[in-house]
């Protein structure tokens, strides 16, 4: 389907309590139906819990991380498996902060897709650029060698995927890539898939990094961005449902 997607990446944040009143209010102001794809990826304690507070509603479940494995002894991880459990429809692998912090390679983000896939659950794989490596001029190089690492790993379902750029010094920053910096990615990203499946024009390419209420219309007319990855402005209401207008 060649609707947008907005995601919401909740990140560390949430309480059962604080989890009730946003979905609340979100369901309250989608209504029965959306003309944009919905989902919010939350913290795996309350996956059970909102797979309830979305049931019946245009909002899908995801989660926030997946394990390469399949089962057994690793200890702290969630297999795939059991996301699918609980209803979960997509799942962030390689976000930028599991890069950097938890020390996430091309390679582990690649099996980590691949992973999701055998369970039904759609990965949303996350590329993008430090800030460092803007100014180097490696941009392109960087994003092109994490999405071929996952196009590897997926290799005849790559139609499946869903890829989002997020330029690292975007995220959480307030600096917005502008709409010409993100599409100038995105198509880069696309000719990449172009490369690898005949189905990449229907292949969604999420745009995140401190996207916002005043700035989603912008970045989402561009040709090659098919929805937005959200963060902070996911956790209040009000600005998520002014994004998921924006991509209606
Ligand atoms: P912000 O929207 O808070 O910049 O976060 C973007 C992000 O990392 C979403 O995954």
């Amino acid at each position: 389907n060649n609707k947008k997607l907005i995601a919401g990446n909740w990140k560390m944040n949430g309480s059962l309590a604080a989890n009730a009143a946003l979905l609340s209010a979100l369901r309250e102001g989608v209504g029965a139906r959306a003309r944009c794809d919905i989902a919010v990826a939350v913290p795996a304690p309350y996956l059970a819990q909102v797979q309830q507070l979305v049931a019946n509603s245009p909002i899908a479940l995801g989660a926030q991380d997946v394990s390469a494995h399949e089962s057994g002894a690793y200890t702290g991880e969630m297999s795939a498996a059991m996301l699918g459990e609980f209803g979960v429809r997509y799942v962030l692998v390689g976000h930028s902060e599991r890069r950097q912090y938890h020390g996430e390679t091309d390679a582990v983000v690649g099996a980590k897709a691949q992973r999701a896939l055998a369970a039904g659950i759609t990965p949303i794989v996350c590329v993008g650029e430090t800030l460092a490596e803007r100014e180097e001029g490696k941009t392109e190089a960087v994003v092109k060698r994490q999405l071929a690492a996952a196009i590897h790993a997926v290799s005849h379902c790559v139609s499946e995927i869903i890829v989002a750029y997020e330029p690292v010094w975007a995220i959480g920053t307030g600096k917005t890539a502008t709409p010409e910096q993100a599409q100038q990615v995105h198509a880069v990203l696309r000719a990449q898939l172009a490369a690898a499946s005949q189905r990449a024009a229907d292949i969604k390419l999420l745009y995140g990094g401190s996207m916002n209420a005043a700035n989603a219309a912008e970045l989402l007319a561009q040709p090659d961005i098919d929805g937005g990855l959200v963060g902070g402005a996911s956790l209040k209401a009000a600005d998520f449902l002014q994004i998921i207008s924006a991509a209606s």
